[in-house]
């Protein structure tokens, strides 16, 4: 468990270092801005969502903590061709995987690399900071041009 713990820690400390995706795509017809004033993040979501309403490419810019900027980084890796429906169905997995404890037996192998914010849970402080680019990425998809509030 602490080589897990090590490998979740170094996942997340080289896309904060390295974030992935950084930069607005070329194209973007979508975007919104999302804000966590518990902590300070602020991101930039960028999508060029394609006519059958799938993310065809995605992007972001910001600034804020390790966790929120790696969170934002390996989202945009993950959501890649997704729809809205499975958008939301992976928001779902992710917002439980770092709120509740987890289920008995039950592993988060459906959620790839999204599985190493589960320590997340231990720092509910934190929760926000790995939730705040999921809120920005819905608020984008629905092109609502407010700004997406952890709160
Ligand atoms: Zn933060």
């Amino acid at each position: 468990m602490d080589d897990l713990r090590d490998l979740y820690q170094s996942t997340i400390l080289d896309h904060n270092k390295s974030p992935r995706n950084f930069g607005v795509p070329a194209d973007s017809n979508r975007d919104a801005e999302g804000y966590n004033p518990l902590c300070g993040d602020e991101l930039h979501v960028y999508l060029r969502v394609d006519a059958a309403g799938r993310i065809d490419d995605i992007g972001f810019e910001g600034s804020g903590c390790a966790i929120s900027r790696a969170s934002a980084s390996l989202m945009t890796e993950y959501v890649k061709n997704q729809s809205r429906e499975e958008v939301d169905r992976v928001f779902d997995a992710f917002h439980d995987l770092v709120t509740k404890a987890p289920k008995e037996g039950a592993t988060p192998e459906s959620l790839g690399k999204l599985a190493v914010f589960s320590g997340v849970r231990e720092f509910p402080m934190r929760v926000k900071c790995a939730t705040l680019a999921w809120h920005t990425l819905r608020a984008a998809l629905d092109q609502t041009d407010q700004t997406a509030v952890t709160e």
